[in-house]
């Protein structure tokens, strides 16, 4: 099973990477950054009852960017931090049904502190009038 690993720095990029995962069919590990707030999720858009990224984010940033890493700035450590958990996240897709680790744990967003510094979980539902997840 493939993957495509998102690490974009805007909305625009992320919301097409998403649509277009959705579309063919391929999961996507979405890793964002903005100061000391981290996200790591894997979605799977393209089965029935998951989620994909724009259920989460919703419309609203497909025409314009808000915060931006280039404006706000990122802390190299907690890069390093998100990044290391995209990439265990993206090997859980990869060995479903191979492995003990092998649990996508679709729609189940790791939500990083870093000033806390604190770790949650919530779990992302499928927008029933999402239109990137859903058939026209
Ligand atoms: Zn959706």
């Amino acid at each position: 099973m493939g993957v495509v690993v998102d690490g974009c720095d805007n909305f625009a990029t992320r919301l097409v990477v998403s649509d277009t995962c959705t579309a063919i069919g391929t999961p996507l590990t979405s890793a964002a950054l903005g100061r000391f707030q981290g996200q790591v999720a894997n979605f799977a858009g393209h089965l029935p009852g998951q989620a994909c990224y724009r259920c989460w984010v919703g419309d609203a940033f497909d025409a314009e960017d808000c915060d931006t890493c280039a404006a706000d700035g990122v802390l190299g450590a907690m890069v390093g931090m998100v990044g290391a958990f995209a990439a265990m996240s993206a090997i859980r897709v990869i060995l479903q049904g191979k492995a003990a680790l092998g649990d996508p744990q679709w729609g189940q967003l790791q939500l990083f502190d870093g000033l806390a510094p604190s770790m949650r979980t919530i779990r992302v539902p499928k927008d029933p009038e999402c239109r990137g997840c859903n058939p026209a």
